[in-house]
């Protein structure tokens, strides 16, 4: 009988557990992916980004004489339809680790079993599962260091291959059509410009990654924090929607460190932070929606997502330019650098005073890598709510922070056009990408700062003192 493979946010061919676990049984294989809520729950650009993902998938298997079945409703009653269409005797897949996964597949396994169908998850997702990561006490890590010093020497074994053969049912079930979905619908004027920016599927993934490591890793820990340049891996995306696993990039990080390449520990220890932001959610599942720390829940922070300073901040127009690039370089590619993620976050949190999950919801829906995990621990962090955190004293200055990692203006250059006289295209295209609603031209003259700098760091730690004196 047939196994159908649910795929999730593990769409590629090599290096999964699950899929070559049923093409090895020799069984037909039906590979399936099922728009339920948790698609409908996805920001316009992540949901965007899922459906060039899959588009690319669908011709990958459709290359090697298999189809990706797309079919709409609740996870369970579209398995069930499926089976009986089918007759499949089975469903494989790959774990999910954030909390809604869990219970989504919790519920499905048991109704599985219950109808006497084979139910059989793998990993793949992450590197380490969340519970095979403890501390001496047995319990979660809280602290990323510690957590870093029990993984960093782990082998992993090794990446699998792609199956070699798909062996097709004699029936392939009804499949919806992808445009059926209208993926980009959430996207308002800016799908086609962000679309330019994607390198969507398996086989941009990895072309992607071996260029990283052939060209880039050796720079890596000196160059990776200056958001003009091209100096990271840019894997987010692909890890995102599982169109690579975490495991090559270990083993090819671990490789260069053991050859002595520079730059190989930092890209490790990095990718180790994305499984520590696993570890957290897994084992603090309110993680996205409420403070870490308790004392923090009388912080009096903005929470008015409409506030004119807020929407200045999202529009990219708060006047200070290192944030205002940042924003609108999210808006038209979908990406942010890592860097400008910390700096438009602590500005937001700290200088506007603003709620972090504001801009933690802005995120989820702008960027094209979002991840449940990798967002809300950065948010916490960044703001001083959350385990491990910069302190809340730390406040990031944009103009020092632009002055060190941004000295030539060549990443503000590249996304204000306002003032300039030969403004680059990159930067005029935000004008293109935001919906007309908002009336931006590059005519209108750049703004003046929403708030002082030094004002607003000011007002954040008095704020600050005042909590802490309680
Ligand atoms: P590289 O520097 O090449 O790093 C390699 C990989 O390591 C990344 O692809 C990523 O999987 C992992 N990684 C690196 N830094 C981090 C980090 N700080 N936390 C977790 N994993 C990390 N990352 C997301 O993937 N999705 C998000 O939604 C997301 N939201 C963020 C929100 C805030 C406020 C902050 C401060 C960070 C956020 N990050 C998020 C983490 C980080 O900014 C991106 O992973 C990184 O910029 C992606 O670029 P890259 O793939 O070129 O990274």
């Amino acid at each position: 009988t047939p196994i159908l493979v649910w795929l999730r946010r593990d769409l590629r061919l090599a290096d999964h557990p699950a899929l070559y676990a049923a093409a090895q049984s020799g069984r037909p294989l039906i590979p399936v992916f099922i728009h339920d809520e948790s698609v409908e729950a996805l920001g316009a650009a992540p949901r965007f980004r899922l459906g060039l993902a899959l588009a690319a998938l669908g011709d990958e298997l459709a290359a090697r004489g298999s189809r990706l079945i797309l079919a709409r409703g609740a996870a369970d009653e579209v398995l069930a339809r499926l089976i009986a269409e089918t007759g499949a005797g089975a469903v494989f897949w790959t774990r999910c680790h954030d909390p809604e996964a869990i219970r989504r597949d919790t519920g499905v396994k048991a109704d599985l079993v219950a109808r006497g169908i084979e139910a059989k998850s793998f990993p793949g997702q992450l590197l380490f599962a969340p519970w095979d990561v403890a501390t001496g006490q047995g319990g979660p890590y809280r602290v990323f260091t510690p957590f870093w010093r029990a993984v960093r020497g782990r082998d992993v074994g090794e990446a699998l291959p792609a199956p070699a053969r798909l062996v097709a049912p004699d029936r392939w079930p009804v499949s919806a059509r992808l445009e059926s979905w209208r993926m980009a619908a959430g996207m308002r004027r800016g799908a086609q410009i962000v679309a330019g920016h994607a390198r969507p599927g398996e086989a941009a993934a990895q072309a992607r990654l071996e260029a990283f490591l052939a060209e880039r890793l050796a720079d890596y820990a000196a160059r990776r924090d200056f958001p003009a340049e091209d100096a990271t891996s840019g894997m987010s995306e692909h890890l995102a929607w599982g169109e690579i696993g975490p495991r090559q990039l270990w083993q090819a990080g671990q490789r260069a460190r053991e050859e002595g390449v520079a730059g190989a520990e930092t890209f490790l220890r990095e990718v180790a932070w994305r499984e520590f932001a696993y570890h957290l959610i897994y084992h603090f599942p309110e993680l996205p929606r409420q403070n870490w720390r308790a004392e923090w829940d009388g912080f009096p922070w903005a929470t008015d997502p409409d506030a004119p300073e807020v929407v200045a901040w999202k529009r990219g127009l708060t006047g200070v330019p290192f944030v205002d690039a940042a924003m609108r370089e999210m808006y038209v590619t979908g990406r942010m650098h890592n860097r400008a993620r910390m700096i438009v976050a602590s500005y937001l949190t700290k200088h506007l005073m603003t709620h972090w999950r504001i801009g933690l919801d802005w995120f989820a829906e702008h960027l094209t890598d979002w991840d449940p995990a990798a967002n809300a621990m950065g948010w916490q962090w960044v703001a001083g709510s959350g385990p491990d955190a910069a302190p809340y004293f730390r406040v990031f200055n944009p103009e020092t922070q632009a002055a060190k990692f941004d000295p030539d203006g060549a990443y503000r250059d590249r996304w204000i056009a306002e003032g300039r006289a030969r403004p680059s295209r990159t930067a005029l295209s935000y004008f293109e990408a935001v919906p007309r609603s908002w009336g931006l031209s590059r005519a209108v003259p750049y703004p003046e700062p929403v708030v002082g700098l030094a004002e607003g760091r000011a007002r954040a730690l008095a704020a600050y003192e005042a909590q802490k004196a309680g």
